[in-house]
């Protein structure tokens, strides 16, 4: 069975029980794609497919426990029909509000905005950069009047901008070489202040990207699909880390939401240093689920630790099954169980069980104080 036929099954089971469901069954069962070996010497990583055996707890969350705040996520719908489904979704899921991150400027903004700014309770469309102007004399001043722009056309906050060690980019516009604490783009920044805007940033990638593609990866399959170990040139992720905290220290009155957990997923209490060192810093948790799912224990204190600094995100599209996977991750205690489809890992997943107070904050409370500060 793929994941689609057997997450459908799953739904259907899941929607007969009180919800949350907790059963006590082994593992879902999916069918061993037929090109794989039934040699276990001929078998490759990329194949693997474990069942876990265990009888243990499997529980099914259709909703979540509080109302989401979804901080990061992007126009996915490619007609309306979607866009109406995206938002039975939210509802069926518990999610309230979604930002969408255009990553865009100019027209592709104006298009993405005028179909989601119809449903202003459910989501928020944040703008991108024009960065087109930074070879020029008179660079950023373009990218800041664009930024008005979009402001007075109504985008709340910008993102998602990317810096993976080659220099800034939003979408299709980059600047090679140009990283977010350059002084040459210090007046966006700063614009962003004075628009209370607050800015998604995503800088570097998860650590096994870095690593040699070979027998020692600990996230081989994953790590080879974003992989960044032949990039040359490339600021690698310590550096990424200590230009966000530069650029977070220079722009003190700029909120800065750090996408990912700022690809510290592999080195929380160093997130936890950047924390403590930049008030203006959160983090959002968005497509890091299975890098922190198997830590359980160490996770869950940090999210305890740092619950007021960290924010809901999913980034992985609109579908329910999706959202439901997040919530098994952080709401239950469920052990060792696989999701390799969603997350491309082979290694199995652990539920945070995260109490009320740190759930609360991290689906909606940091995110709501931190979208009602722009008022005023
Ligand atoms: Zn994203």
């Amino acid at each position: 069975m793929n994941r689609r036929a057997f997450l459908k099954s799953a739904n259907f089971a899941g929607l007969a029980m009180a919800l949350p469901a907790t059963t006590f069954a082994s593992e879902e069962k999916r069918a061993v794609p037929a090109s794989v070996s039934s040699n276990p010497k001929t078998i490759l990583l990329k194949d693997y497919r474990p069942r876990s055996l265990y009888k243990v707890l499997v529980t099914h969350i259709d909703k979540a426990k509080f109302p989401i705040i979804d901080m990061h996520s992007h126009p996915y719908p490619k007609t309306d029909g979607e866009i109406t489904t995206w938002l039975k979704n939210m509802d069926e899921c518990n999610v309230e509000k979604t930002m969408i991150l255009t990553m865009t400027t100019g027209k592709e903004f104006d298009d993405i905005y005028v179909k989601y700014s119809k449903y202003p309770e459910r989501f928020e469309v944040w703008c991108g950069l024009d960065l087109s102007g930074h070879g020029k004399p008179g660079f950023p001043d373009g990218a800041v009047k664009e930024l008005e722009r979009c402001r007075e056309k109504g985008a709340k906050g910008i993102g998602e901008i990317h810096d993976k060690g080659q220099g800034l980019r939003s979408g299709k516009s980059t600047a090679p070489g140009i990283h977010p604490d350059d002084a040459r783009v210090d007046a966006i920044w700063e614009k962003a202040a004075e628009l209370r805007m607050p800015v998604s940033l995503h800088v570097a990638d998860p650590i096994w990207m870095y690593q040699p593609m070979d027998k020692h990866n600990d996230g081989l399959m994953n790590a080879y699909e974003w992989r960044l170990d032949n990039q040359p040139n490339i600021v690698k992720l310590p550096g990424m880390i200590d230009i966000l905290e530069r650029t977070a220290a220079r722009h003190r009155k700029t909120t800065f939401v750090a996408c990912h957990f700022a690809n510290l997923d592999y080195d929380l209490a160093h997130l936890g240093e950047v924390f403590e060192r930049n008030p203006n810093l959160y983090a959002d948790i968005s497509a890091r689920y299975a890098e922190t799912a198997p830590i359980p224990r160490f996770a869950a204190q940090f999210y305890e630790k740092y619950s007021h600094r960290l924010v809901y995100g999913t980034d992985m599209g609109f579908e329910k099954e999706m959202y439901r996977i997040t919530f098994r991750i952080l709401e239950s205690q469920d052990e060792h169980f696989y999701e390799i489809e969603q997350f491309g890992y082979h290694w199995p997943l652990y539920g945070l069980g995260l109490g009320d107070e740190v759930l609360g904050r991290v689906y909606r409370e940091n995110a709501a104080k931190l979208l009602a500060a722009r008022v005023g």
